[in-house]
């Protein structure tokens, strides 16, 4: 495991250095907000010229600063107990944040076993902190900062913008010129998020419970037992298993199923056995017809990795 070469790694480190206690805290004057991109970690110091220690560097996907965001917290918390007076915001030219691929995320959080309702009903893109384009992020950063209203109104924010290249560093904002009103909100996304489908090789693996419980709990969505089209899933999952031509079929299914850790090929068997029950049996047709028009009547469900999503929790549910 990673964690035991982490461990070696420090035995060694331990054995060759003399116990050296931190400094006491000090004043810092300066905080930068940049990305959490890895590849800037050699360049930041020498490009900023900054001396180990004598800055905070906060780090976050995108150097993206929203409204009442994390690193406003740890901003005001620099700000008020260790007396930083000025913030650079540094993007950077090659920022993957400004080349965000929506239906990638999907494809990868579903991947994972993470629903998309997990992340809210905010926008995907918006949730990331995607941005048009590096120089737009950095203002709106800017902007963000300057109207933060726990933020004193003597802190002076200025925006810069890196080339991973060259080490050269480019002005974009600086601390006295005035930020166009709403710049702090990002465009909005072109069009609407993709849905990524199970046949293209897109998996959409059953949702965690705990993940759908949060969702409930904190956006307030809905009680994780009326999930549109849970219950015609559910009709449908019970004439399936009733069913005397496919009832022993469906029940080695459901134990392929169970055994199966791959979600997307557990959701490319559960879409073919249905199709070919569908095809096979008036129930089973007229059961998936009504789960489809309700699933779609809410606007929430009308992909097929979803549909299977619901199909596969009631199989799950009606498990003996
Ligand atoms: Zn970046």
């Amino acid at each position: 495991m990673f964690v035991e070469e982490i461990l070696a790694r420090n035995r060694a480190y331990v054995l060759g250095r003399a116990p050296r206690p931190l400094a006491p805290p000090s004043q810092i004057d300066l905080a930068v907000i940049t990305c959490y991109d890895p590849r800037l970690d050699e360049l930041l110091h020498p490009a900023l010229g900054l001396e180990e220690g004598k800055a905070f560097l906060i780090r976050t996907a995108g150097a993206h600063v929203e409204a009442g965001g994390d690193p406003l917290r740890s901003l005001a918390l620099a700000v008020y107990l260790f007396g930083v007076r000025q913030v650079a915001v540094v993007g950077h030219a090659g920022c993957r944040m400004a080349a965000f691929d929506t239906a990638a995320f999907i494809d990868a959080f579903r991947r994972r076993g993470v629903p998309r309702e997990a992340f809210g009903p905010a926008d995907l893109r918006a949730w990331a902190g995607a941005l048009p384009d590096p120089r737009r992020g950095v203002l709106a950063s800017v902007a963000a900062i300057r109207a933060t209203p726990f933020l004193p109104r003597d802190l002076s924010v200025c925006g810069l913008i890196l080339d991973e290249s060259s080490g050269a560093l480019e002005m974009t904002q600086a601390p006295d010129q005035a930020v166009p009103e709403g710049a702090a909100v990002l465009p909005p996304p072109a069009g609407p998020e993709p849905e990524p489908a199970v046949k293209t090789g897109r998996g959409a693996p059953p949702p965690r419970p705990a993940a759908s419980a949060a969702v409930s709990a904190s956006a307030a969505v809905r009680p994780a037992d009326a999930s549109p089209g849970l219950e015609p899933a559910r009709s449908l999952v019970r004439i399936l298993a009733a069913s005397a031509g496919w009832g022993r079929d469906f029940k080695r299914l459901r134990e392929e199923l169970a055994r199966d850790a791959g979600p997307l090929t557990r959701l490319q068997d559960l879409e073919r056995f249905i199709q070919k029950a569908a095809a096979d049996s008036k129930d089973v047709a007229q059961a998936l017809d009504r789960l489809r028009r309700e699933t779609r009547a809410t606007g929430r469900l009308s992909d097929a990795p979803a549909l299977l999503e619901l199909l596969w929790r009631s199989i799950r549910e009606a498990q003996p």
